[in-house]
C-alpha cells in the first residue's frame, strides 16, 4: 500500500469518529451481479426495451405492475444464486474489527453484506432489499416484508395467479410492491436512513466508497459532505466517478483505481490490525 493511503487510514484511525463504508452495484459485480451499466441492465416489453432508470420508477409500477414485478423477480433470483465475493467478507472483517465504529451504507438491494455477515444493526440499506415487499406506501402498512415466492425466475416466467396471490398484501388483495427506493421517489429515515446517513457523513472520520457511479442522490451527499470536512475518503472503483474527481488532488483521499476485490482486502487488513 503507498504511505499516502496509510496516511489517510492512521488518520481516520485516529480521528473521533464511525468509520464509514459507502458501497454500490460495483462490489456486486465480482459475484455476478450485474450494475445497471451496458447491455445487461435493459428489459424488454412487448417491442419496447426499458432501461432500468425507468423500470425503476413508481409511474412504471402503476402503468404495468406486473411487468416491474417480473423485472423485480428475475433479479431477485440472480441475487439469490450469487455468494458474497472477498470484497464483502472484508467488509465483515471490517465490523468485526470495528464494532461500533464501524458503519455500512449500501445502495445495493442484493442483501449480499448482510448474508456475508454483515449486522442488521450497522447496515443501513438505502435503496431497500430486493427479498422484501411492502403493501403501499400508507404509513401503516409500511413494514418490509420478506418475499415468500420461489427464487427461480427466468426473464420469461409468466406473472401467473398464483404469483399475483402470493404478492398480494392486505389490503384486500392488491398488489404489493418492491421493498426498494424507485429513482422518482425520495429518501425518508423510517425505511431508508436519510437523515441517519446524514449525521453518519458529518461525524465520519473515514469514509471508504466502493464501486459506485455517483449517480443517485444520498451517496453523493455523503461523499460531499465528508470531502468539506476535509475528513479522509478512500475511493475503489473500476472506473473515475465523481467521487473519484472529489478526492484526486484534495490531500485528504485517494482513489484506488481498479477492482474492488484486489484493492479492499488489504485496507481492511491494515484497519483491522492496527483498531
Ligand atoms: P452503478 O451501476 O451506477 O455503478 C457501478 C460502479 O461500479 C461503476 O462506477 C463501475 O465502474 C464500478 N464497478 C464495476 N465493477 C467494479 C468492480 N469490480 N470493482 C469496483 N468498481 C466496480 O451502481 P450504483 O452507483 O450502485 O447506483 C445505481 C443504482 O443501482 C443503485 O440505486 C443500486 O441500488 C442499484 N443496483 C443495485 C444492484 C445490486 O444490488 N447489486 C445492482 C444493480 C443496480
Amino acid at each position: 500500500m503507498e504511505p499516502e493511503q496509510q496516511r489517510l487510514l492512521d488518520r481516520g484511525l485516529a480521528a473521533e469518529g464511525p468509520i464509514v463504508v459507502l458501497t454500490g452495484a460495483g462490489i456486486s459485480a465480482e459475484s455476478g451481479i450485474p450494475t445497471f451499466r451496458g447491455e445487461d441492465g435493459y428489459w424488454t416489453v412487448g417491442s419496447k426495451n426499458f432501461h432500468p432508470t425507468e423500470m425503476a420508477t413508481q409511474a412504471a409500477f402503476r402503468r404495468m405492475p406486473e411487468e416491474v414485478w417480473r423485472w423485480y423477480l428475475y433479479r431477485r433470483s440472480v441475487c439469490r444464486r450469487a455468494d458474497p465475493n472477498p470484497a464483502h467478507h472484508a467488509i465483515v472483517q471490517l465490523e468485526r474489527a470495528l464494532g461500533d465504529r464501524f458503519l455500512l451504507l449500501t445502495q445495493n438491494v442484493d442483501g449480499l453484506h448482510l448474508r456475508a455477515g454483515n449486522t442488521l444493526e450497522r447496515t443501513y440499506q438505502i435503496h431497500g432489499n430486493i427479498d422484501y415487499l411492502r403493501c403501499g406506501d400508507a404509513p401503516e402498512s409500511l413494514q418490509p416484508v420478506p418475499l415468500e415466492i420461489g427464487e427461480q425466475w427466468g426473464k420469461d416466467s409468466p406473472f401467473t395467479e398464483e404469483a399475483r396471490a402470493l404478492l398480494s398484501c392486505c389490503e384486500g388483495g392488491r398488489l404489493s410492491r418492491p421493498h426498494v427506493l424507485w429513482f422518482d421517489e425520495y429518501y425518508d429515515e423510517a425505511l431508508f436512513h436519510f437523515e441517519s446517513s446524514i449525521h453518519a457523513a458529518a461525524q465520519a472520520s473515514l469514509l471508504i466508497v466502493i464501486g459506485t457511479s455517483g449517480s443517485t442522490n444520498l451517496p453523493m451527499q455523503v461523499g460531499t459532505i465528508v470531502a468539506r470536512r476535509g475528513a479522509p475518503m478512500i475511493v475503489i472503483n473500476r472506473d473515475p466517478s465523481p467521487f473519484s474527481r472529489m478526492v484526486e488532488g484534495s490531500g485528504s483521499g485517494w482513489f484506488a483505481e481498479g477492482k474492488a476485490g484486489d484493492h479492499l482486502p488489504p485496507i481492511v487488513e491494515y484497519l483491522a490490525e492496527r483498531a
